[in-house]
């Protein structure tokens, strides 16, 4: 007998019916035999809700009592599902996070699971019952509610799943896999039938919200075999892996853009040793994370310094820089918010020389300006226009990836 975890997202339990269907998938399993253990999302639009609510109430909420809030609508799946189960005979417990014991540290809204105690699953499962968990939650060591960042349930599940050494993890989404590209941009953006763990974190660091960071670290982590795939389908999804040989043939295997950052130039600022370092030095203190960094050459004494920061953390950050501008005795601060990160990701890069200049002739050829470059062993990142990122998704995607008629 072997035991599974599967989680659904937010659509696949998105009211009364869907949760049938997802009892339906549960009760299927257990009749094949499996021990199983259901992580569920809250409602599809649900956690918004709880923080719209939240900043109806205060416009700057305190934390704690924020994600007291936002975890409820991962409770009231989880009853639900388990009511379902009991109904069809299917006998099931809900459990939250407190409850299993899914410890975690303090960062309130993006809190870090530290252990989990297997040992009430464990008990439930022995007795036959399912297990349908609370995603995206979990309790500090004062017993005080966290939550794991937005898409945390992801992290939730395959947390659990290397915890219970289950035999497999299977993240039921709204799309039947992992796409080259996001395929609401790109239309002809083609499932993978695998993908290595590194370039998963890559494309789930640079924009693809498919599954969160965490849980790719984790299944890397704990060699965690991670099947995501669609709930409303039966057919095969993506197998997320550790690296296979024949993957490093593949030059480019996603296309992914990001919003979710701003620029923040530090303009005329005396070219000296250990000005880099207080700059960012002050700026980490505050727990800002600082992405793409470039500095202009020196002319007549003095350097541009440009950097990404979280859209969420820009105004502080914009604070710090403010007033550090003044104390170092730089010209101005320039910024920007209408700018959009676009990358490629792809094993191949490591042994394939040319790859980022075929990248930048291809925004050339479309009129895109590139702001800023990153690079590391397995992708290209550029900082744009937000107004053309989809553009830039699409001509890089199409000059890059294979079509869907003569893939492999
Ligand atoms: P869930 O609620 O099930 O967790 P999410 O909305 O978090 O679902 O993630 C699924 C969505 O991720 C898809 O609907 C798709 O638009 C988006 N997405 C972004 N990039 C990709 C990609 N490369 N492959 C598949 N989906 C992607
Ligand atoms: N409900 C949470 C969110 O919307 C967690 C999740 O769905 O994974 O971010
Ligand atoms: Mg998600």
């Amino acid at each position: 007998m072997s035991l599974i975890v599967q989680k659904y997202g937010g659509t696949s339990v998105a009211d009364v019916e869907r949760i049938r269907d997802v009892g339906h998938r549960v009760a299927a399993n257990r009749r094949a035999g499996h021990d199983v253990v259901v992580v569920v999302s809250a409602m599809a639009g649900e956690t918004n809700r709880l923080l719209s609510l939240a900043k109806d109430m205060c416009p700057d909420p305190d934390r704690r009592e924020s994600d007291v809030l936002v975890s409820t609508g991962e409770q009231v799946t989880t009853a639900l599902l388990a009511m379902c189960l009991n109904h069809g005979e299917v006998p099931a417990v809900s459990l939250q996070g407190h409850q299993i014991r899914i410890v975690t540290d303090q960062a309130y809204s993006k809190a870090r699971i530290q252990s989990i105690d297997d040992g009430r699953i464990r008990t439930e499962l022995a007795a036959g019952r399912v297990v349908v968990v609370a995603g995206f939650q979990g309790v500090d060591g004062e017993d005080n509610i966290t939550t794991l960042g937005r898409g945390g349930s992801d992290t939730s599940a395959v947390a659990l799943a290397a915890a219970l050494k289950a035999d497999s993890c299977e993240i039921y989404t709204d799309v039947d896999g992992v796409y080259t590209s996001d395929p609401r941009i790109v239309p002809s953006a083609r499932k993978l039938d695998r993908i290595s763990y590194d370039e998963m974190l890559e494309l789930a660091s640079l924009g693809a919200k498919v599954l969160q960071i965490r849980s790719v670290e984790f299944a890397k982590r704990y060699a965690v075999p991670v099947h995501v795939r669609s709930s409303f389908t039966d057919t095969e999804g993506t197998w997320v892996v550790a690296e296979e040989a024949s993957m490093e043939n593949v030059l480019v295997s996603g296309v992914t853009s990001d919003r979710d950052e701003a620029k923040i130039t530090l303009v005329g600022v005396p070219d000296q040793p250990g000005l880099a370092a207080r700059v960012f030095g002050t700026i980490a203190d505050a727990n800002v994370v600082v992405d793409m960094i470039i500095q202009n050459a020196s002319a007549s004494g003095t350097t541009d310094l440009t950097f990404t920061v979280p859209k969420a953390d820009f105004r502080q950050a914009m604070g710090l820089v403010e007033k550090l501008a003044k104390e170092v005795g730089a010209t101005g601060v320039r910024t920007a918010e209408d700018v959009a990160k676009v990358s490629i990701v792809g094993l191949g890069m490591r042994s394939h020389a040319g790859v980022a200049a075929k990248m930048f002739r291809t925004l050339a050829e479309v009129g895109i300006n590139i702001q800023m470059i990153a690079t590391s062993e397995i992708k290209t990142s550029v900082v744009v226009d937000a107004k053309y990122v989809e553009l830039a998704v699409r001509v890089l995607h199409d000059a890059f990836i294979e079509p869907k008629e003569s893939a492999a």
